[in-house]
């Protein structure tokens, strides 16, 4: 079974998530990375690199839906699946190529239980569907988050398609916040902060440990919504869904809403005054008490030990 996977790249750099794609793709079959990028070399080189890739392809233009849903369309009769992260790219694309092709895609896939076979979360991360496949042609997005990356080490021969992706819509600029904190989708650690920190001054308890870490930063949309925080760290239903190996969640009650988002984190520490919190009881550790004492001992036990990540 063949499968193709678009790979998401940022400023010239393949985004981690892609290997995580890659890694649940080629359980499939194997891999064609498709790589469409003004400058494709260097990204094409780290994907060549990933393990479970037969070949990359590379295609000139931008990762723009409009165009790209056309060439995937074309390019997707050689392939039994078409592969995208359930990303901003991926959400866009894959739905207008179901509907070139009369497909129904199969979205935000969690587990590949089998060929045809697909776990995906449904009623706000509430419960889980198995959703069987049964067209020839299999068009999925998948959460990066609940994949292991692929290993490197590979060196996957890049072949240049013909032609380039003419988009109608044209890329004039992007507007970026810029963050030396690790991305919140693929991180193996995140702590997160919640309203009551009090104040975005505060927040930044939660930002230090974070970086102490070698961690993301998350928020809950009280502490959004406050302005404590950005909005693109909101956890949650209406923010990002994350699957660290510790999720670290500060001040924070554990609403349904903010629980969709850390479904996939194995473990959780939560660190609350209150004993009877939904986050504290599904945590796999409680520290109980308030945030602005055991913060700074936890930061300065970490500074005594040398933990630096
Ligand atoms: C349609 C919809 C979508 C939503 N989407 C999201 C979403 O994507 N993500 C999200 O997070 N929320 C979302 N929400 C909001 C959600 O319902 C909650 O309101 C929000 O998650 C609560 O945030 P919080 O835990 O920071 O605040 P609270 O629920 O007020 O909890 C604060 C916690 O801090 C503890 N605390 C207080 N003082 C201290 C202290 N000094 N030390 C330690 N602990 C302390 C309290 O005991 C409490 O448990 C959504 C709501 C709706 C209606």
């Amino acid at each position: 079974m063949s499968v193709l996977v678009l790979a998401d790249h940022d400023l010239g750099v393949l985004s981690p998530a892609t290997a995580r794609i890659v890694s649940a793709a080629s359980t499939l079959g194997p891999v064609d990375l498709l790589v469409v990028a003004d400058d494709a070399a260097a990204i094409a080189q780290s994907a060549a690199s990933l393990s479970g890739v037969d070949k990359v392809l590379t295609l000139k233009g931008y990762l723009v839906a409009d165009s790209l849903a056309t060439q995937l369309s074309t390019l997707a009769v050689r392939y039994h699946y078409v592969v995208a992260s359930a990303g901003s790219v991926g959400k866009d694309v894959v739905p207008r190529l179901a509907a070139t092709l009369d497909l129904m895609p199969v979205t935000d896939v969690v587990k590949i239980l089998g060929p045809t076979s697909f776990e995906r979360p449904i009623y706000a991360g509430n419960a889980v569907q198995t959703v069987t496949d049964t067209q020839d042609k299999h068009l999925l997005t998948l959460r990066a988050s609940a994949f292991r990356p692929a290993a490197g080490g590979n060196a996957a021969p890049i072949e240049a398609l013909d032609g380039s992706v003419q988009a109608v819509a044209r890329l004039l600029s992007s507007d970026r916040t810029e963050s030396d904190t690790a991305d919140l989708a693929t991180a193996q650690i995140v702590v997160g902060g919640g309203i009551a920190l009090g104040s975005a001054e505060n927040f930044q308890l939660v930002e230090n440990l974070a970086k102490k870490l070698g961690a993301a930063v998350g928020a809950t949309r009280a502490a959004v919504d406050a302005g404590y925080a950005p909005n693109d760290w909101q956890v949650g239903q209406t923010g990002k869904i994350i699957a660290p190996d510790l999720y670290i969640a500060i001040g924070i009650s554990g609403a349904l809403q903010h629980l969709a988002g850390i479904q996939g984190a194995k473990k959780i520490v939560a660190i609350n005054t209150d004993p009877e919190a939904p986050l504290v009881k599904l945590a796999d550790i409680a520290l109980i008490g308030d945030l602005f004492e055991i913060i700074p001992q936890l930061t300065a036990e970490l500074d005594r030990l040398g933990v630096k990540r």
